[in-house]
């Protein structure tokens, strides 16, 4: 099973994405719990290219994240899935679409093209958005913004548009929560979904 979380900065997604995995450990479950960018060796070192990195234009950033995901799959997603593990991700190829698709405006068709492309067409099982007001997930964050996160208000506002359209168009894939309500309400709301799935 793929598990992926979504949502703008300050969305309480890596919080949401360790209890889920804590979770599925104590029922007796292996776990890969990771991210993007940086989930493998090679990502970190991509990460540090795309969030610190001079003068990295939209197609660049776009292309930095794409090579991420693609090693990340190829390495460490797969492989995981293959054995049988639960793989749990802070962030997946609807971050790129909303970000990069729509932040930027490079387009979401084509950046979710490229991101098919570089995972072989690999989704996740099911995609929890926790939607926050971009305003307030700024006010939440604990660490000094990087250079995404300093991005305009706007940028932000499009790329919480672009998750709610996507979420919405399918709510197969997608579980929508308001991240603002009590983490542990959250986690319960993502553990019915989850253990849906497992049956
Ligand atoms: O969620 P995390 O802190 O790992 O994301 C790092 C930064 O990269 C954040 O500022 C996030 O908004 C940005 N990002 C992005 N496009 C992606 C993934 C993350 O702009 N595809």
């Amino acid at each position: 099973l793929f598990v992926s979380f979504e949502g703008g900065d300050g969305a309480g997604k890596s919080t949401q994405a360790r209890l889920l995995g804590e979770w599925l450990t104590r029922i007796g479950h292996e776990v890969v719990l990771t991210r993007e960018p940086g989930g493998t060796e090679l990502g970190r070192l991509l990460r540090d290219a795309v969030l610190h990195g001079d003068h990295v234009d939209a197609r660049t950033e776009a292309l930095l994240y794409a090579t991420d995901r693609a090693h990340h799959v190829a390495s460490l997603v797969r492989p995981a899935l293959e054995r049988g593990a639960v793989v749990v991700t802070d962030r997946y190829l609807d971050s790129s679409v909303a970000y990069q698709g729509s932040g930027r405006d490079l387009g979401a068709d084509e950046v979710e093209r490229l991101s098919l492309w570089a995972t072989e067409g690999l989704l996740p099982d099911v995609t929890v958005l926790l939607d926050v007001d971009p305003v307030l997930g700024k006010a939440r964050l604990t660490s000094e913004p990087d250079r995404l996160e300093r991005a305009g208000d706007e940028f932000h506002r499009r790329t919480r548009a672009a998750f709610l359209s996507r979420a919405e168009a399918d709510p197969v894939r997608w579980l929508v929560l308001d991240g603002t309500r009590p983490a542990d309400e959250l986690a319960g709301a993502v553990r019915a979904r989850v253990a849906a799935l497992l049956g």
